[in-house]
């Protein structure tokens, strides 16, 4: 599709998406113009996350010990190096966080109140009540807008690099008014979540489906682990687009996964229950509701500690007709969180030169194979800064006038009906248990709807049939990605899969 560039501007470093990432990068630069579709608060995933921040600030904590639980979730995938940098930085972001104006909870002598999630070996979870996304990004969007040298510019879908000389030199966005601009920058960095809303049963939001790594791939940068998708085990089975979270704390404070007749499934499948790597349990919930049993979170023994603690959560219940004090809430396992992505270093460099990473957009090998709970808000922070001062250190480096074309090719945007097909298809054949029968029929068709566009495939299926194609190349399962024709993991397969894909 081509459209007409109206006119160019010019800025320092262009960040696209205004997410906890974007909004950290953002401050940590020495100015910056900040793209968004949606206003900070009101898209993304950042603002709906409920559980918490993992970082090590207790006493008796350590790297070490946040690093082991890591790697032992992300099931042989997770680069030691990268954990150790991330994890690493865990009490100086709370303190970065706590200097922009998060508000933490605390324990009456001044300490963080911290809580336990699943797979973590000790409480580490720092926290908001449970919308501590939402305090996050709060704070970060009041330090934005009290930058002068920070741009932020609201209501705008980047729809493509700008590419000049084999760097990236800018973007090309389209307003609300329907009309493109291009802006010109010696460094993108692009902020803009996962693809998790690809799938029909998420509890991601309508801006995750994978723009910012579409725009990576035809820009050419490598991307990582593609197949490698977290489905959380319990969002409240309600109904709804997305789908109502009940956050890992709530296991991690005592809740427990019963059936119809109050019996804990999760024991007898994992040693540690309900706290089992999150992959177990959205296998045990999908496999109890798969057989026509029922999953259900009971918190009733929780008493005063679940209003007092989780006021969102029994907020949702409520709007929904359940009283969590009084009733099992029943439970369904859905797409959630994106481990692959843009392949960066922890500095959030990527493969093409002027082109930066941070947040969910980025495979940074990190969380390999699983995410272990919380580790996500942290990565998203402390890269968005990283990448920031990376960034920073590179000033000068392109010093040319970069080309201002008059017009750009960009992708289409993708029919509410097709949207509809992808996201239908990757819930049932690209789920919590894949097989190579299912994901060979998916490709197929998603092959059918890109057929349906004359020019470059909107980015949901591009990124669709990546995903497909990732996890054909992956005949094993391991941590998130379980093939039911290939039930064990395969020493063969214990590496990353990175790969240029246009
Ligand atoms: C329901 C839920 C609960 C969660 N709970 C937790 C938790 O408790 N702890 C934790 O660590 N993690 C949690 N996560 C994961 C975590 O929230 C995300 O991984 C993290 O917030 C991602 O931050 P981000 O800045 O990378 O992206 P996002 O917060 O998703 O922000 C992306 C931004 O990019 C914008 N954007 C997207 N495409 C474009 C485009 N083409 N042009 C312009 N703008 C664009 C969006 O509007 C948005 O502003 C949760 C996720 C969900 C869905």
């Amino acid at each position: 599709m081509i459209a007409r560039i109206e006119e160019w501007l010019e800025a320092p470093l262009v960040v696209v998406g205004a997410g906890a990432a974007g909004l950290s990068a953002a401050l940590a630069s020495r100015g910056a113009m900040v793209l968004a579709d949606t206003a900070p608060g009101e898209g993304g995933s950042s603002p709906l996350a409920q559980g918490g921040m993992a970082a090590t600030v207790a006493a008796d904590d350590s790297t070490a010990d946040h690093v082991a639980d890591t790697m032992n979730a992300g099931a042989g995938l997770v680069e030691a190096e990268v954990a150790a940098a991330v994890c690493g930085a865990g009490a100086e972001t709370v303190a970065w966080l706590a200097a922009q104006g998060v508000h933490f909870d605390r324990a009456g002598d001044g300490s963080l109140h911290l809580h336990r999630e699943a797979a973590h070996g000790r409480a580490r979870i720092v926290h908001a009540r449970d919308h501590t996304g939402q305090e996050i990004v709060r704070a970060l969007a009041a330090a934005v807008a009290a930058r002068e040298d920070i741009d932020l510019w609201v209501g705008v879908e980047v729809v493509a690099l700008h590419m000049d000389g084999g760097r990236v030199a800018g973007v090309i966005a389209r307003r609300a008014d329907g009309g493109h601009i291009g802006i010109t920058a010696p460094a993108v960095l692009v902020a803009t979540g996962g693809y998790a809303h690809l799938w029909a049963r998420t509890t991601a939001p309508a801006q995750a489906v994978g723009g910012g790594l579409a725009l990576a791939m035809r820009a050419g940068a490598t991307v990582a682990d593609l197949e490698m998708v977290q489905f959380h085990p319990t969002a409240l089975d309600v109904g709804g687009d997305p789908r109502p979270l009940l956050t890992e704390a709530l296991r991690g404070a005592g809740g427990l996964l019963v059936d119809g007749e109050g019996t804990r499934f999760m024991v007898g499948r994992h040693p540690d229950a309900e706290l089992a790597p999150r992959d177990v349990v959205a296998r045990g919930v999908y496999a109890q509701l798969q057989s026509g049993a029922r999953a259900a979170l009971d918190l009733r023994h929780l008493g005063d500690h679940l209003a007092a603690e989780f006021p969102g959560v029994v907020a949702t219940a409520r709007a929904h007709g359940l009283d969590a004090c009084r009733d099992p809430l029943p439970v369904t396992s859905v797409a959630h969180y994106c481990m692959g992505g843009v392949a960066a270093g922890p500095d959030g460099a990527t493969t093409v030169p002027g082109l930066w990473v941070a947040g969910e957009v980025a495979s940074t090998g990190l969380h390999g194979a699983n995410r272990l709970a919380s580790n996500s808000l942290l990565e998203a922070v402390v890269m968005g800064r990283r990448a920031a001062a990376a960034i920073d250190a590179t000033r000068g480096v392109s010093a040319t006038a970069p080309t201002r074309p008059s017009q750009v090719d960009a992708p289409a945007c993708v029919r509410p009906a097709d949207l509809a097909e992808i996201r239908t298809v990757l819930w049932n054949h690209v789920g919590v248990v894949r097989d190579g029968a299912g994901l060979r029929l998916a490709g197929h068709r998603l092959g059918a709807i890109a057929a349906r566009y004359p020019g470059a495939p909107p980015n949901e299926v591009l990124v669709a049939r990546q995903v497909v194609r990732f996890a054909l190349a992956r005949p094993e399962s391991r941590g998130a990605h379980f093939r039911s024709d290939h039930p064990e993991p395969d020493a063969v397969w214990a590496r990353r899969r990175v790969e240029v894909v246009r």
